[in-house]
């Protein structure tokens, strides 16, 4: 077996450990099949070979059989860890090759015909188990190569039998090109599996950086509130909600009150310290479900959903109390207002008509003098 180059130590320990995963179910699945081979042999055996060998071939193939499916019920129970069940599992596939290869140890040398059928058989139980253990190739050495060289002594042990050296060579022959094409067909289904993980370890990279991007997209870069493009989306949802539902939605449009000062006094990069702080404090005033999102410069807009104008009032009376109370926390810290508008929806009305009432009531709010709140 031939290691997978561009895998990393623990890609590998992965890949090894799927490999086992899937070789322990099939090693069950090929355990359940294994009555049908004693019965092929019984068959065939019976009355040609001394009973009592037919018997302690049964009876021995019938312990490890049982012990095997034991093994491998507890070993899937207990998460199938290569580290913890491999050792155990391992000598299970050991026995079973022993068991099988005791049948031309047991079986042969009685009859060259059933001798013939015998090695026909085993050639069989190799040719499945190549493809059970394809994803766990040790095990098939281990499996078949005991088969192969327990049934080749015992057939060698009636050597004087007529064909016994011709079937030794055949099964041989047989035996060594399974060993060469399941070796090469392993080392394809690692690399499938390998493959496999790391598209399955890249898909959810993918997924992880497409919702990043989502966010980013609908996120306003300096005051982390829904941007423009998430404002016209959130708009759109609640004005389909509240017509089919008849439930009220309102607005809010905040204003900077004399924001243009703060720059020309203190700089830009104060300016956008000032936004961001801002943003927060309006942020800390809200419910969880209502929306703030940076609308334009130094203008937000906040969405209530399920809100009357009363209550939307409300909250802008608090928005500016709690901007007024006490002095934005920028260096140095700034003392500001805020001018609000106030806007329900009304049924039948657009989006635009909505924010240009919303946008009206700001204008009220300024023109009255600033630091209050107009619907
Ligand atoms: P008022 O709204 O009370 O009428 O006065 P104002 O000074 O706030 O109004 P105006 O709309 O004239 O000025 C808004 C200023 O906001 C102008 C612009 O320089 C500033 N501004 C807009 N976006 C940003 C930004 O991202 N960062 C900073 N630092 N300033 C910004
Ligand atoms: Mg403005
Ligand atoms: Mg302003």
């Amino acid at each position: 077996m031939q290691p997978l180059p561009d895998l990393s130590v623990s890609d590998r320990l992965v890949v090894n450990q799927t490999g086992f995963t899937l070789w322990v179910a099939s090693f069950r699945q090929t355990l359940h099949t294994t009555p049908a081979g004693w019965f092929v042999a019984a068959w065939m055996a019976w009355g040609r070979v001394p009973d009592k060998n037919l018997l302690l071939w049964l009876v021995l193939f019938f312990a490890v059989w049982m012990m095997g499916l034991l093994s491998i019920d507890r070993a899937l129970k207990d998460g199938c860890d290569q580290q913890t069940h491999g050792p155990r599992l391992r000598v299970m596939a050991a026995l079973d090759g022993m068991a099988w290869g005791l049948l031309g140890w047991l079986l042969a040398g009685h009859d060259v015909l059933l001798d013939a059928i015998m090695v026909a058989l085993l050639c069989g139980v190799s040719a499945v188990n190549a493809q059970v253990y394809v994803s766990y190739i040790r095990g098939y050495y281990l499996q078949s190569g005991l088969m192969w060289s327990i049934s080749v002594l015992g057939l060698a042990s009636h050597a004087n039998q007529q064909y016994t050296v011709d079937l030794i060579v055949a099964f041989s022959v047989f035996q060594v090109l399974m060993f060469y094409h399941s070796s090469r067909i392993a080392n394809r289904v690692r690399e499938g599996i390998a493959l496999q993980l790391s598209n399955a370890a890249l898909a959810q990279q993918l997924r992880g950086l497409l919702t990043k991007v989502r966010i980013d997209a609908a996120t306003d870069a300096l005051t982390g509130q829904g941007n423009r493009r998430a404002l016209d989306a959130l708009l759109k949802q609640q004005l389909e909600f509240s017509v089919s539902t008849g439930q009220p939605f309102s607005i809010l449009m905040l204003d900077i009150d004399f924001f243009k000062k703060i720059n020309d006094v203190h700089g830009h990069l104060v300016g956008d310290e000032a936004l961001r702080s801002f943003a927060q404090r309006v942020r800390e005033g809200l419910r969880q479900g209502d929306v703030c999102t940076r609308y334009g410069g130094e203008e937000f807009l906040i969405v209530l959903p399920l809100t009357p104008l009363q209550i939307a009032l409300e909250v802008a009376e608090r928005l500016r109390l709690a901007v007024e109370a006490e002095p934005l926390p920028t260096t140095p810290p700034l003392a500001i207002t805020v001018s609000i508008g106030a806007a329900t929806y009304k049924t039948g009305q657009t989006v635009d008509a909505l924010m240009a009432a919303a946008d009206s009531a700001l204008y009220k709010s300024k023109r009255s003098g600033r630091n209050q709140v107009q619907s």
